[in-house]
């Protein structure tokens, strides 16, 4: 998964130390992964300075001090990885860059993912489709409510929309729908404003709690590893069709509605 815990995880991670630092070299084993040629991915951001890290739903958005941005787009699969040179085989990776300190950020995979050089401008234009990030201060409880309240459809297809909201998969809707004991089947219009209440909250913990554990990252984030992937043990309900439920005992399912597996307890998210 490359949903919002695992993107918080690497900023929180990186943000320490990497901004304020002076890119000073780049190397691209994979050409597809960036939106120019190597050369002008090299000259745009080689002297440049990293000013801060920001995430935004499930982009990591590096702020350069020429006013350019770094979008990074981590899908499924896909890594990042902080070291010294010789710490990793440079081969396997599709970007790296070099920072004047001489540590270096590896991009892994990027096999559907990208890093992109883009102007301000052209980075608010692409995001602005966007819903809000859930950890968006302008969406308070209220907020919440008030978008769901108007949203058509099902709760799991709304949490999972990014037009409703950015950053959250599969995977973590089915947890935070089980944390809120709610179906995911049901209508958004339906639910009363309590529960609306506690889907907002459960949302919340849900996703803070797989970030404080580092997501669900496969890959370690340097050679000292602080903690990533701590998460994958801790899921309730994803892929855990036929366990016990942790809340009831009853058994957890496995549905597929519209070719997307949803995971649920059937005997504490009812139906109706
Ligand atoms: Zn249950």
């Amino acid at each position: 998964m490359s949903d919002w815990p695992e993107i918080e995880t690497y900023r929180r991670l990186l943000s320490p130390l990497v901004c304020g630092l002076t890119i000073v070299d780049t190397t691209v084993h994979r050409i597809k992964s960036i939106n120019e040629t190597a050369e002008e991915f090299h000259d745009g951001l080689a002297g440049h300075k990293i000013l801060f890290v920001e995430r935004r739903g499930k982009h990591l958005i590096f702020h350069l001090d020429d006013g350019n941005r770094l979008l990074v787009q981590l899908m499924a699969g896909d890594w990042i990885y902080y070291g010294a040179e010789g710490e990793t085989k440079d081969d396997d990776y599709a970007i790296i860059l070099t920072l004047e300190d001489g540590n270096r950020i590896f991009f892994g995979g990027l096999r559907y993912g990208y890093v992109h050089r883009l102007t301000a401008k052209k980075l608010i234009e692409l995001i602005r489709p966007l819903g809000p990030d859930p950890f968006d201060p302008r969406l308070t409880a209220d907020s919440f409510a008030k978008l769901l309240g108007g949203k058509r459809g099902k709760l799991k297809t709304a949490l999972t929309d990014p037009k409703f909201l950015s950053g959250i998969g599969s995977g973590y809707a089915d947890e935070i729908l089980f944390e809120a004991e709610l179906h995911p089947g049901l209508l958004n219009a339906s639910l009363s404003e309590e529960q609306k209440r506690k889907l907002y909250d459960s949302m919340r913990k849900v996703l803070e709690e797989a970030a404080e554990n580092g997501g669900t990252a496969e890959h370690p984030f340097s050679a000292d590893s602080p903690v990533v992937g701590g998460f994958r043990g801790r899921f309730k309900v994803f892929e855990r069709e036929g366990a016990d439920c942790p809340r009831c005992g009853g058994t957890i399912a496995l549905e597929t509605v519209s070719s997307r597996k949803q995971y649920y307890c059937p005997n504490c998210q009812k139906e109706a």
